[in-house]
């Protein structure tokens, strides 16, 4: 079973706020992979997400790299290679992912991460540590059931790959 990533034109994305602040970070500066979640709805929309960084936070964009849902859904958000903001001091060698929820994630949603977290490694053509957020900031975040999970090493019962048509650029 492949990946599917809904890139930003797919779940409605505003244009960052200034998109002179918008900085790209190389492959080999990505060394680490940052589970999060939002501690909201599993229900909630990125574009909700989204919203609430940009216009109650003050962010430029949505903070995350990408985020995941229950069924499996993967999200566009920064994507691989612009800076997010997600976890201090950690924005550029980190690549941030989201469960949308809180404590209890899915199969599908856990696959899903550790799909995009193979990803990242393939095209970075390094291993990125795994980290939740955390291990990197103080925080609940990503919670205990999550941060068990990327502890023992991102476990799932079938590994998905991305198809070549799904990869974005
Ligand atoms: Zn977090």
């Amino acid at each position: 079973m492949g990946l599917t990533i809904v890139n930003r034109s797919g779940w409605g994305a505003r244009p960052p706020r200034n998109p002179g602040e918008v900085e790209y970070v190389a492959w080999p500066a990505r060394t680490e992979f940052i589970v999060h979640y939002t501690d909201g709805p599993t229900t909630q929309t990125p574009r909700a997400v989204q919203d609430y960084h940009m216009d109650e936070r003050g962010w430029n964009d949505i903070g995350y790299n990408f985020l995941v849902r229950d069924d499996g859904t993967a999200y566009e958000g920064r994507g691989w290679l612009i800076r997010g903001a997600h976890a201090s001091d950690h924005n550029i060698t980190g690549i941030g992912c989201a469960y949308i929820g809180r404590n209890n994630p899915t199969e599908r949603a856990k696959q899903s991460i550790r799909a995009l977290y193979d990803e990242a490694c393939a095209q970075a053509g390094h291993l990125l540590a795994m980290r939740g957020h955390s291990h990197v900031g103080d925080t609940d975040c990503p919670g205990a059931t999550l941060l068990a999970w990327v502890e023992s090493g991102m476990p799932v019962d079938d590994r998905r790959t991305m198809p070549d048509s799904e990869r974005l650029v």
